[in-house]
Parts: structure tokens; C-alpha cells; sequence
């Protein structure tokens, strides 16, 4: 060891509050391995929760593969488990609560005072800073003592336990399938966030989803609740395609199999789509995506596309049709108010998520994010 880690050596082990183990990240594109930890007791705003499971989401996939994070580090960002102990100040969540872990925010900029969290203004140091926004500091510590960074998204959640706060844990009902609900706090929010609250979708309106993987089926399970008449979807794989057919699609199509997608699209739906939701981020889907728009449309994005990718659309034509383009994120959710619908639609089987889920072990996470790489899994979730 190093001077320069020997100071780096955390020290006041008694703070220690619970021994586990994690997927730990070591090096930009590396595997994970599972190692034992320590988590430190829960501060004032935070608590001590015990994984049940935890979805792979494709921005962890992102975050291993080459976005700057912090070394090492424990990503995992669709937590859900038992709450084991709170922080003095927690006053909603006690020891004993079921709990989905969302996004992290700050609660104190413009956009969380007005219940849009999504859009708070320290998003990123919130989420992907991966240490407490207050002090840099981290809850876990690797068996020598050696910090590891563990507030991705304010969870840190490819662990048997974590420490979130109280403000990115939304409790829901004991009777709910807990080892599975983690993906409600990220990728079908976003999914289903993006049809019913960013795009507002209503009855009798036409939508377009582009890509039916996990976000893009889950929006079509929201428009099938907010009962659009048209329900197009375009995606390539068949299986995928047969699952939107059954979530509620009115139209698939395959974009290798027809000449021109957006006459395709136009001819599914009455000339058109009011609302359309890119989930590729491939910028000449998105191009396509919005000729496809009627008048006074909207088109929603929430793929990752190529970081040097410009929006692929005349402004022209974008005037002459009064049509609007937005970035959602999560689906523009308050996590507070909309997981716990989303549990209900779930329970009611309006939300079938599960049928999206591969089952994995914590030790099986390597095989898990290159199965969501290849698509052989839509939503893999780890069953701790
Ligand atoms: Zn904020
Ligand atoms: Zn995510």
C-alpha cells in the first residue's frame, strides 16, 4: 500500500454498521467483482437497506464502459429491499419498510421545489457523482478500509445492502413482489413516465415507440392505460415485437422489412402520430421519428445516442407543422407520487413489467450486463 492509500484508509471502523459483499468496479470497462464490504451506520438523512434485487439498466452498462465515474466504484441504480435502520432525522421511513430506490436530487433547487426532480439542477453530482453531493464522502469501505465509492444514483445498489436517503426511497406495500420492483425506480418510470406524464397521452390519441426494449415496451403498457387508439411500434427483433403485440400495440413493424418506416407509421396510424417516443437514440430513427409527427405533435427522447449526434430535423418543416421536440428524463417523474401508481397499475396486472425480467444471482453480473448488451435479456434483475 501506497502513502498516498494509506491516507485514503477511512478511518473510525466502529461507525461500521452491517458487513456485505458487492460487485465492485475497479477500472473504466472492466468486470465487476464481488467483494466484501462495510457500510457505515446511516447519517441523519439517510437509511440502511437490505437488497432484495436490483435491475441492470442500460446507463450502468454506460457507466462501466467508458462515462467518467469515480474508481472503484459500486454502481446499480434500480434497487429495492428492506429498510434495516435510519438516520436521526429520517422521519417517512422506518426500519422494517419495503422500499424502492429511485434517482437521487438535491430538494432545494427550482425543480424540486416544484415536484419535477428529474430536472433538478444537480442531477449529475446527485447521480453520477457517486459520493455524498454534502462532503465527498462515501458510505462503504472494502474489507482493508479502502473507500469505495457507493451513492451512484444515491444507491449504489449491485450490493446485499446499501445506504440511500430518505428523499430517493419511496416505501410500498408489503404485498408487493419486493425482489423484482427495482426496475420501477428507473427504466419502466421512464417508459411509462415518458407516455403518461411527459407526453401526456390520452384517450383516442395515436403514439409511435420506437424500440421495444424495457423502457419502450413499458410505454406501450402506459399507452394501453391511457387507452391511445393507435399504438405503433417499430423494432426489428420478432419476439420483441410479439411482446408489444400482447402489451397492447396496435401495429408492429419491422424497419428491415419495409421500404419507408415512416410511411409505414403514417399508414398504422390516421395519417400520422400525435405522439411519438424514440428509446434508440439512433439519430436517423430520431429523424424518422419526427416526420411521422401530425400537426402540433410531439416527439419524446430518451434513447443515448452518439455523443457527437445533432438533432436530424429541419426547423422549416418543424414551423410549418407547429411540432415540438423535448428530452425527457425519468420519464419526468416525481418518484414519490408516481412509483406508487405504477406498484398499483402492477398489482392490478394493467403493468405487466415482469414478464420483461431475466433472473440472475448477484455472482452472475458480468453475464448479466453482457446479456443486456446482446439483448438476449430485456431486463435482467439480480435476486440478492
Ligand atoms: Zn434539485
Ligand atoms: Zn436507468
Amino acid at each position: 500500500m501506497s502513502i498516498a492509500d494509506a491516507l485514503r484508509v477511512s478511518p473510525g471502523a466502529e461507525t461500521n454498521a452491517v458487513a456485505g459483499r458487492a460487485a465492485v468496479l475497479s477500472s473504466s470497462g472492466g468486470s465487476f467483482s464481488i467483494e466484501e464490504i462495510t457500510l457505515q451506520k446511516p447519517r441523519g438523512d439517510e437509511i440502511l437497506v437490505k437488497v432484495a434485487g436490483v435491475g441492470v439498466c442500460h446507463t450502468d452498462v454506460v457507466c462501466r464502459d467508458g462515462f467518467p465515474m469515480p474508481m472503484p466504484v459500486v454502481l446499480g441504480h434500480e434497487g429495492a429491499g428492506v429498510v434495516e435502520a435510519v438516520g436521526a432525522g429520517v422521519t417517512r421511513i422506518k426500519p422494517g419498510d419495503h422500499v424502492i430506490l429511485s434517482f437521487d436530487s438535491c430538494g432545494a433547487c427550482p425543480n424540486c421545489a416544484r415536484s419535477a426532480p428529474s430536472y433538478c439542477y444537480n442531477f449529475m453530482p446527485a447521480n453520477f457523482g457517486a459520493v455524498r453531493m454534502a462532503d465527498g464522502s462515501t458510505p462503504m469501505n472494502a474489507a482493508d478500509g479502502h473507500p469505495i465509492n457507493a451513492r451512484f444514483f444515491g444507491q449504489s445498489s449491485f450490493a446485499t445492502h446499501l445506504i440511500a436517503r430518505e428523499r430517493n426511497a419511496v416505501p410500498v406495500p408489503a404485498d408487493a413482489p419486493l425482489e423484482i420492483l427495482g426496475p420501477l425506480g428507473c427504466g419502466i418510470q421512464t417508459g411509462a413516465g415518458s407516455i403518461l406524464n411527459s407526453l401526456k397521452v390520452g384517450r383516442g390519441d395515436a403514439v409511435a415507440i420506437f424500440g421495444a426494449g424495457a423502457v419502450g415496451l413499458s410505454g406501450v403498457m402506459a399507452a394501453r392505460i391511457a387507452e391511445a387508439a393507435h399504438i405503433v411500434v417499430i423494432e426489428p427483433n420478432p419476439s420483441r415485437r410479439d411482446m408489444a403485440l400482447e402489451f397492447g400495440a396496435t401495429a408492429v413493424i419491422d424497419p428491415k422489412a419495409v421500404e419507408d418506416v415512416v410511411a409505414a407509421v403514417k399508414a398504422a396510424g390516421p395519417g400520422g402520430v400525435s405522439h411519438a417516443l424514440d428509446t434508440t437514440g439512433i439519430p436517423a430513427v430520431i429523424g424518422g421519428a419526427f416526420q411521422c409527427l401530425l400537426p402540433n405533435g410531439m416527439l419524446g427522447l430518451v434513447g443515448m445516442p452518439p455523443p457527437d449526434a445533432a438533432f436530424p430535423a429541419n426547423i422549416m418543416d418543424m414551423l410549418v407543422r407547429g411540432v415540438g421536440v423535448k428530452a425527457f428524463v425519468e420519464g419526468d417523474s416525481d418518484p414519490e407520487i408516481f412509483i406508487p401508481q405504477l406498484v398499483k397499475y402492477h398489482l392490478e396486472g394493467k403493468l405487466p413489467f415482469d414478464r420483461l425480467i431475466r433472473r440472475y444471482s448477484l455472482d452472475q453480473i458480468n453475464e448479466a450486463f453482457e446479456d443486456t448488451i446482446s439483448g438476449r435479456a430485456i431486463k435482467p434483475v439480480l435476486i440478492l
